[in-house]
């Protein structure tokens, strides 16, 4: 805990709970504490900071140092609703002080104009709830610009971004041999190529240094604040205000309501797995797309049966994942990609679902090698490598250092059945109910795949690849991007919160962070997460400045 912090008694009605100090978590901690309220921010996850922070492969990889630990939040997996879950990992994010931007691989996206608005355009999809979002691209920007500001981007826009009010405040970062070679078979295609747009700063700024390009960036933590998490940016505003305490090791188990339908506080266990019950006048939840959800629902009372702010029964449906589409290539020179940042060039010249094609679906094209040496000498050789031995060693060597992998990131379709709800059995090590993930990618979201996987295996061809081979197109059966499971609109019958992040069922109940996505985007959503965060913090300071907000 940092000097400035205040230590708010439990007895206190503090203005705000924030539960969960991730991407958006973060954000509305430091906005409201900077506008004059009073906030506690709950954390499961541990309060690390960047001397902690290590190259340790293993740890990070194997023993869940920065993510979710299965072994004590077991997550259950089953494709449809008929089928019985089993106990697999399903999910994955940062749990710690920072969330998933301490650890993330730092792309940052905005997402398009068309993104609020394909149902207008494209039409319904069916057996979807392929929907507009209640707000609209021009709504968001000065929120990404605000964003990009605050939290310190690099990049440079590319011919296919939309509008902004403002360049990046900072110059992309320098190119890498993958970004090199995209480039250069990308233009050879006719395709558009541009620097990426990264969460990573190419100068120092705001105190904070430069990248070092240690090469240990996605899944860990950075040791020298270069990655723009909210660990190293907004957090520390947050408690310089004195008003805001980060409370991390607390893991949240209900948000309480009185007789009256209002919210009273919340109750969470502490490190001792002593319950307390924190009182608030108003509860911001942030905990993720998959996590937020399966709060809602275990915080069911006898007022609201169907869990909190579930009058709907949309709590915890359509799920959105985003899907991958890949190929890998091996080239006669070395590459060395195991430097620095995972991505310098990316391509969006595919981002719009184009009817032409036949299904729904579009999304963004990147170059990177983002495989550490263990994970690649466990799983990413070519198929037909020898696995022990000289000839195993040679492969190693010449494989580790000339290969690059092309990584299509792509649309999800929002489908009522995918979806985060209790699994009947399975509990976690406090006694919770497991979260069971349902998900089963919708047929064009498969199609979106291939098409990627199609154009990466085009661009390693025209980019001079010796060997290449196409990744499976596989049906998901794990997520990292956590979306869509509390969405936003303007109904509240066929939504979770309005378009200000308020519960329709709750009047101070705010919901936001990946669960308020009404459609996926193409990748990289954590951008969008934050603008909405900044957003929902405008509106939540005026209606709490304006008495809007009625607690208990
Ligand atoms: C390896 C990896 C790489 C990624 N790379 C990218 C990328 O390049 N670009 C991109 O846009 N996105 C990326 N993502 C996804 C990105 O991390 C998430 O989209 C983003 O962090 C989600 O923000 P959020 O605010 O919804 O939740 P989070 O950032 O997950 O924050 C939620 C916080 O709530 C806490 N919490 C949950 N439940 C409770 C509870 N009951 N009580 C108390 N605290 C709780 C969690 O511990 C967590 O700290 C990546 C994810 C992973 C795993
Ligand atoms: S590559 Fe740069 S941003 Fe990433 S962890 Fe290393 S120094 Fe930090």
């Amino acid at each position: 805990m940092s000097a400035q912090q205040p230590k708010f008694e439990t007895q206190t009605q503090v203005d705000f709970v924030v539960i969960g100090a991730g991407a958006a978590g973060g954000i509305i901690a430091k906005e409201l504490s900077t506008a004059g309220f009073q906030v506690v921010v709950l954390e499961q996850g541990p309060y690390l900071k960047e001397k902690d922070f290590d190259h340790d492969e293993i740890k990070h990889f194997w023993q869940a140092a920065l993510i979710n630990d299965w072994k004590k939040q077991p997550n259950s997996f089953r494709k449809t609703p008929k089928a019985k879950a089993t106990v697999q990992p399903a999910v994955m994010y940062g749990r710690m002080v920072g969330g998933g931007t301490a650890h993330f691989t730092a792309n940052y996206w905005r997402f398009h104009e068309i993104d609020f608005v394909e149902r207008s355009k494209l039409g319904t999809i069916s057996g979807t709830g392929f929907d507009d979002w209640p707000i609209t691209y021009a709504e968001l920007e000065p929120y990404y610009t605000k964003a990009e500001w605050e939290l310190g981007i690099s990049g440079q826009p590319g011919p296919f971004d939309p509008p902004r009010s403002k360049p990046y405040p900072l110059p992309p970062l320098p190119i890498k041999s993958a970004g090199a070679l995209l480039a250069n078979g990308a233009r050879k295609l006719g395709w558009h190529p541009q620097p990426a747009p990264m969460a990573i700063l190419s100068q120092p700024y705001r105190g904070r240094s430069a990248c070092s390009h240690c090469g240990f960036c996605e899944g860990y933590g950075c040791e020298i604040k270069a990655k723009s998490s909210t660990l190293a940016t907004v957090i520390p505003e947050a408690e310089k205000t004195g008003r805001c305490e980060i409370r991390s090791g607390s893991y949240v188990r209900k948000i309480e309501t009185d007789n009256a339908g209002r919210v009273t506080g919340v109750i969470y266990f502490d490190e001792k797995k002593t319950e307390i019950f924190q009182r608030a006048k108003a509860v911001v939840l942030c905990a993720n797309g998959a996590e937020t959800a399966r709060l809602l629902l275990i915080s069911k009372s006898n007022l609201f049966p169907n869990g909190l702010a579930n009058s709907s029964g949309v709590v915890g449906k359509y799920l959105m994942f985003n899907g991958g589409g890949f190929a890998t290539g091996v080239f006669e020179h070395e590459l060395n990609e195991f430097k620095s940042v995972a991505v310098t060039r990316i391509i969006h010249d595919f981002y719009d679902s184009d009817p032409k094609r036949g299904f729904y679906g579009g999304g963004g094209l990147d170059a990177r090698f983002d495989v550490y040496p263990i994970g690649y000498a466990l799983g990413a050789l070519p198929r037909e490598t020898p696995r022990w031995g000289a000839d195993y060693k040679k492969a190693l060597k010449q494989y580790y250092t000339r290969s690059m992998f092309t990584f299509g990131h792509t649309t999800s379709l929002p489908v009522e059945r995918n979806s985060i709800s209790l699994d009947p059995e399975a509990k976690d090590s406090w006694g919770l109910p497991a979260m069971r993930v349902t998900y089963k990618d919708h047929p064009d979201d498969l199609k979106i795949m291939k098409f990627f996987s199609d154009r990466g295996m085009e661009l390693l061809d025209a980019a001079g690849a010796t060997k290449r081979w196409a990744g499976p197109v596989e049906e998901s059966t794990f997520g990292v991007h956590l979306l869509g499971t509390c969405r936003m609109g303007n109904d509240p019958k066929r939504s979770v919160v309005n378009k200000y992040h308020r519960a329709h069922d709750l009047a101070n109940l705010f919901i936001c962070d990946g669960s308020s996505f009404v459609t996926s985007g193409r990748g990289q959503p954590t951008c969008t997460i934050q603008a909405l965060a900044y957003r929902a913090s405008d509106h939540i300071i005026r209606m709490a400045k304006n008495g809007e907000i009625k607690s208990a």
